[in-house]
């Protein structure tokens, strides 16, 4: 066991403080991690304030860990002391379901959370998260960071950058010339424009908001802004998109977001409105339009976003053009963060917790 400290909520006041606990004993296929940074997901949020009536006070929040390998158990082929790691949103699976077979652990059905998840590998021991200085995982589950890929900003591609990047692969929006459109500007929207323009798209984002237009644009590098309640500005771009990511957890109209889309297009939605969205079969039938969702990644799509992310970065940083790459994402978010708006993934880095 080692001793570990963290930033736990114990009721549902919003307030965190520090608190002792102990990390379970380092198995041989596990690795130990020191914490360096960790963002915070909205999942989080909800976590600490118990809104899904299921929070284990007290609870260590955070999911999307990014830290230094300091110990390894003897089994451990990937990694070793000193090697840059991440951990996103779950910690253990069974291995050998039909979903962990086909990479897609996320949909285990005994995929434990990193962070208020019953550890049934471990004597049912509550999982505590990475707003802590330390956490121990089995290898499986640790992801590498790409030399070059700036830390803090990794840090939220690990819950929210595959959230967006899994189903954008798997449903082919990643192709250079496609017309991504992405609905919202919150956390996860400014990931899913980032991607959606380092894999050479066309991406346009759809929002209920004309004063986020300069960000989509300047700050983001989106090609078109559309305002959702402007019925001219959704007409003029009628059956042009090849898919459409939606972000937004609020409840909102999706019909006319289906027009936007060429005949067989998909629409992911990755954001969770607890009120019913309405959708009429007009709205899919004749184009033969599709409606799925995603929820984060499994470890194979994680690190292959992870690549993708240090590759780009590279790909940017030789070129001399846009310094920041992929990491641009995280001083967005920041800015959102001192917004008071009901963002899907407010996010800001965590202070560290060894300075
Ligand atoms: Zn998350
Ligand atoms: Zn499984």
């Amino acid at each position: 066991m080692a001793a570990a400290v963290g930033w736990a909520a114990r009721d549902s006041s919003g307030v965190l403080s520090p608190y002792n606990f102990s990390r379970r004993a380092q198995e041989d296929g596990d690795v130990t991690i020191k914490v360096l940074y960790c963002g915070i997901c909205h999942t989080d949020l909800h976590i600490v304030k118990n809104d899904w009536s299921n929070a284990m006070y007290p609870v260590v929040p955070g999911h999307e860990i990014v830290g230094v390998v300091t110990d390894v158990g003897a089994g451990v082929k990937k990694f070793k002391a000193g090697d840059t790691v991440g951990v996103g949103y779950f910690v253990t699976s069974c291995r050998a379901c039909e979903c962990c077979g086909k990479g897609y652990e996320n949909y285990c059905s005994r995929m434990v959370t990193t962070c208020n998840g019953v550890d049934h590998e471990h004597g049912g021991a509550v999982t505590q998260g990475g707003f802590s200085d330390v956490v121990v995982v089995d290898e499986y589950y640790v992801l590498r960071v790409p030399d070059g890929l700036p830390l803090d900003s990794a840090a939220p591609l690990l819950c929210a950058g595959v959230t967006v990047y899994s189903p954008m692969v798997q449903h082919g929006l990643n192709s250079p010339g496609k017309h991504l459109g992405v609905v919202g500007l919150g956390g996860l929207g400014h990931v899913a424009v980032k991607f959606g323009k380092a894999f050479g798209m066309r991406v346009t984002v759809i929002s209920t908001s004309p004063g986020k237009r300069q960000e989509a644009l300047e700050h983001l590098g989106a090609d078109d802004f559309l305002v959702s309640r402007d019925p001219e500005q959704m007409a003029s771009a009628a059956g042009t998109m090849d898919g459409i990511i939606d972000t937004v957890s609020a409840w909102h109209p999706i019909t006319p977001l289906f027009s936007l889309m060429k005949p067989m297009g998909q629409i992911v939605f990755v954001g969770g409105p607890t009120r019913p969205l309405e959708l009429p079969a007009y709205a899919i039938v004749p184009g033969g339009k599709g409606i799925t969702g995603n929820c984060v990644g499994g470890i194979r799509d994680c690190q292959a976003m992870l690549d993708f992310a240090g590759e780009h970065g590279r790909h940017h940083r030789r070129g001399g053009a846009d310094q920041d790459g992929l990491r641009q994402h995280g001083a967005g978010a920041s800015r959102e963060q001192r917004r008071p708006l009901p963002l899907r993934h407010r996010r800001r880095r965590q202070p560290r917790l060894d300075s």
